[in-house]
């Protein structure tokens, strides 16, 4: 198949990557770009599928995402859209609580059943690989049928989804504050079965004081790498504890969150090459303005990356072009920069620019087609459906029309 239109590539040059379009075509064989040039240079082919000047990009890659989970939040939503804060909410019983509940009551058939409706919401926005979080079952079984759930959106859908293990998101009820005891159970019980069984490529915690303090995320980390598992780290969301050194520390592969990281944690990243992963839809969706330090970030020679964190409680939006329109707007991202963090570095930063996050002989097919000419319209046209086609390895799996 050859693929013309506008297509978006990137210059990996001195310093940043910068990205261009011009009109041209892609030979596209067996879901792999085979060919990529001037059209008037182009191999013959059978089928030609002609975009015109419309803009084509790689697939969005979402590196940050709790998709899989039983009810909602809505009612939560409201109490705050009425001044309560996330915090007395949890102090009532809600929060990640609440939904632990509601995924532990929901069999893993409902699980699937509701991840695939917002898998294509995700579609429907551009995304084609998918990072997946457990982290709302809190015990050994529950958990598994979290990470099962996730392994069946992959094979059940055409997105493709990398999980990840994040038992140590709250402590569960039984533990009543055992932070210590419920870490025992992850580090004894919980790990070597997921390890075990292959269902998680990586661990993650919510390393916060008052949570899973930086000790305790230590311990529980350094256990999932032992076991193989490569590490994500939610770090320095709420408050300054160290977090950041500390997973320059373990070596993990990225920092997330980062509302509160100063320059000293900046340095600590970047001697360590971890990636930074903002979410600042979860800033917006609190209602809260205290976004990461993106500019510093990027000034310090960090690969930025940009996720939804889609989930229940802080983030539920499952559109990167609206986290990009978030990045341009409130943490100073240019358009080109933002497209960059939702692509190619978040491929990187789940070790697969191997084969995706750009438009490149020996990649992956996966491209989206946009009702537009200009990569600068995808955070300008703030929540317009311009999503036109989608494609998983060069197959066409959303069509607005
Ligand atoms: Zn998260």
């Amino acid at each position: 198949m050859l693929v013309k239109g506008n297509l978006l590539t990137f210059r990996q040059g001195s310093g940043a990557a910068t990205a261009f379009t011009e009109i041209r075509s892609m030979e596209v064989v067996d879901g792999f770009i085979e060919w990529i040039g001037e059209s008037k240079n182009a191999p013959t082919a059978d089928n030609v599928v002609d975009f015109g000047n419309r803009l084509i990009t790689p697939g969005l890659i979402d590196a940050h995402a709790h998709p899989v989970f039983g009810g909602n939040r809505v009612t939560e939503y409201e109490k705050r859209s009425q001044g309560a804060t996330y915090q007395q909410i949890a102090a009532e019983g809600g929060g990640i609580l609440s939904t632990m509940w509601a995924t532990r009551a929901a069999s893993e058939d409902e699980l699937v059943a509701t991840g695939k409706k917002r898998l294509n919401w995700m579609l429907a926005n551009g995304t084609t690989t998918l990072e997946a979080k457990s982290g709302y079952g809190l015990s050994l079984d529950d958990e598994l049928k979290m990470l099962r759930a996730i392994r069946r959106l992959g094979q059940e859908t055409p997105m493709d989804v990398i999980p990840t293990f994040l038992g140590a998101h709250a402590i569960p009820p039984e533990f009543d504050r055992d932070r210590s005891g419920y870490a025992a159970l992850i580090c004894n019980e919980i790990l070597p079965r997921v390890a075990e069984q292959g269902l998680a490529e990586y661990a993650d915690a919510f390393c916060e004081d008052g949570y899973f303090d930086c000790p305790t995320t230590d311990r529980i980390l350094t256990k999932a790498k032992s076991l193989g598992l490569k590490l994500r780290m939610h770090a320095d969301q709420l408050t300054r504890c160290g977090a950041s050194q500390l997973a320059a520390d373990l070596g993990a592969k990225t920092a997330d969150h980062l509302e509160q990281t100063d320059l000293e944690g900046i340095r600590a990243l970047k001697d360590a090459n971890v990636q930074p992963v903002l979410l600042p839809a979860s800033v917006y969706a609190l209602g809260l303005h205290h976004y990461p330090n993106a500019r510093a970030m990027i000034d310090e020679g960090l690969s930025v990356v940009l996720a939804t964190d889609f989930n229940p409680g802080s983030s539920p939006t499952a559109s990167l072009p609206f986290v990009m329109s978030l990045a341009c707007t409130q943490m100073k991202m240019t358009p080109e920069e933002a497209l960059i963090a939702c692509t190619l570095h978040a491929a990187t930063s789940l070790d697969r620019a191997q084969d995706r996050g750009s438009l490149e002989v020996g990649k992956r097919a996966d491209f989206v087609v946009w009702d537009c000419q200009d990569f600068r319209e995808i955070p300008y046209w703030i929540g317009a459906p311009i999503v036109e086609k989608v494609f998983i390895e060069a197959r066409e799996v959303f069509s607005r029309a």
